[in-house]
This record gives C-alpha cells, sequence and structure tokens, in this order.
C-alpha cells in the first residue's frame, strides 16, 4: 500500500495558492537551499524540534493517501467558499510522486482542487504521473547557474527541462523566484534567469523576497541558520529587480 512521508498538515493556509487551503507539507527534498524557511520537511526522518520553555513539535509520520484526503476534506466548504483547495508542498512532493498521485487523484474526485509546489529536481516521470490532477503548479527557479545549483543540490538541466515540459504541456504554472540576497540578486543573475525561463517558454514570474521567518525553526532542530544575519531586501531593490525581470516577462513581486 502506497504512503506518503507527511511532515505536518496546515490548515487553514492563506500563503500557499489561492483562498483557503490546507497543506500537506511532504518531507523529504533533494535539494538543501540554506535560506529554506521548512528546514524540519528535507530530511525523511522523523524529526522534533524543541523550544524555549519546553515547548517540543515532531513532524514526520506515514499516512495512506486515503487518510490524508479524508483529513482534508473535512474543510471542504472553506475550499468551495474562497476558491482554494488542498497545496501539496514540502520538501519536494514529488519526490514521493506515487502518493502525490493518488492523493490528488482522491481530492480531484471530490471536487477538491491542488496545487503542487515543486522545485522540478525530479523525473519527468513524477510530473506525468500528477499532470491528470494538479489544477496549478508553483514552480521554484533559483538561479541560471549550474554551479550554484548543483551547489544547493540542483540539476539545473533536469529542472529546466522539466519546466518547459510542463509549460508546453498546457498546465497552469506559476514560476516563482525566491529573491535570495547575495545568491540570486545580482542584475546579471536576474538576466540569466530570465533567459532561461523565456527560453523554458515562460512569459511570468513571481519575485518572492527573502524573509527570515524560518529561523527559529533552526535554533529548535540544533542547526546554524546561515541567513541569520542577511537583511530582506529592500522595498526598492525589489523594485529594481522587478524592472529588470519584466524586461523579459510579466513580473509581480509577492
Ligand atoms: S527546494 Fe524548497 S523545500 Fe527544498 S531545500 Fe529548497 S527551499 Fe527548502
Amino acid at each position: 500500500m502506497t504512503k506518503i512521508n507527511v511532515s505536518n498538515i496546515q490548515r487553514f493556509s492563506t500563503g500557499d495558492g489561492p483562498g483557503i487551503r490546507t497543506t500537506v507539507f511532504f518531507k523529504g527534498c533533494v535539494l538543501r537551499c540554506p535560506w529554506c524557511h521548512n528546514p524540519e520537511t528535507l530530511s525523511p526522518k522523523p524529526q522534533t524540534l524543541s523550544y524555549p520553555g519546553g515547548v517540543s513539535v515532531s513532524y514526520g509520520r506515514m499516512m495512506t493517501p486515503g487518510e490524508i484526503a479524508d483529513d482534508v476534506s473535512e474543510d471542504i466548504e472553506f475550499y468551495r467558499a474562497g476558491g482554494g483547495g488542498v497545496t501539496l508542498s514540502g520538501g519536494e512532493p514529488l519526490l514521493q510522486y506515487e502518493g502525490a498521485a493518488e492523493l490528488s487523484s482522491l481530492l480531484r474526485g471530490r471536487g477538491i482542487d491542488v496545487l503542487a509546489d515543486t522545485a522540478g529536481c525530479v523525473p519527468w516521470r513524477a510530473f506525468q504521473s500528477v499532470l491528470p490532477f494538479i489544477e496549478l503548479y508553483y514552480f521554484d527557479i533559483k538561479t541560471a547557474d549550474p554551479v550554484k545549483y548543483a551547489s544547493i543540490g540542483g540539476d539545473i538541466t533536469l529542472i529546466a527541462e522539466n519546466l518547459q515540459k510542463l509549460l508546453s504541456s498546457g498546465a497552469d504554472v506559476r514560476v516563482r523566484i525566491p529573491f535570495i540576497p547575495g545568491f540570486n540578486s545580482s542584475d546579471d543573475d536576474c538576466r540569466e534567469i530570465c533567459r532561461l525561463l523565456v527560453r523554458a517558454g515562460a512569459r511570468r514570474a513571481d519575485l518572492l523576497p527573502f524573509h527570515r521567518l524560518g529561523s527559529s525553526k533552526y535554533t529548535a532542530l540544533g542547526l546554524k541558520y546561515a541567513y541569520k544575519d542577511v537583511k530582506p531586501p529592500s522595498k526598492d531593490t525589489m523594485a529594481h529587480a522587478a524592472e529588470i525581470y519584466n524586461e523579459y516577462l510579466e513580473t509581480n513581486i509577492e
């Protein structure tokens, strides 16, 4: 029986797609972005975060797609009222593509829209297996530099090919660029990313300014947060980046 390694299930999410949603965080990711907001989702192993005051929260349990579908279906009226649905996130949900496909198929059968939030570093067959059931993709691109992508565990050739195939399949895809100071923030970085996106067939991009909201999780996991002293980009910096992106693509700052 297929089981999904779930980090946690978050109800009433408003930042993970349109409307009111439930986000199912899959556990496990091939990438290791040092700015990641969800470090508890990276390892496939169960983990406990220990916060000050003796509070601890555990992440990671195996659930069948049916169990998850029943759980998240409890809020179906909220999804219907606000144009929401269920978001598969993580970690990388498409690493567990068989479970993701089974879960999405069940939800689709109940009339619940499913969004997949992916970094795209998975075999194309992972996308093929979920394609019939996914309403919308959030597809993150972190850099156009193969060496930098490799430094965080990403294969730029595979990722760009997947993006191109996904866009040409007619799927609804929103390309999202986390704007990370010092990693992909120079004018040249921006232009290279734009060229990569245009070559893949993208017409628009969403820029996501870096923030440090996940930093307490690193401490709770006993890990060092490499971006603890990095300041979020200013409004002017983001406006300047958007100006460059807009030369190539319709661009929005989230
Ligand atoms: S791809 Fe996403 S989940 Fe994986 S390490 Fe990077 S930011 Fe975190």
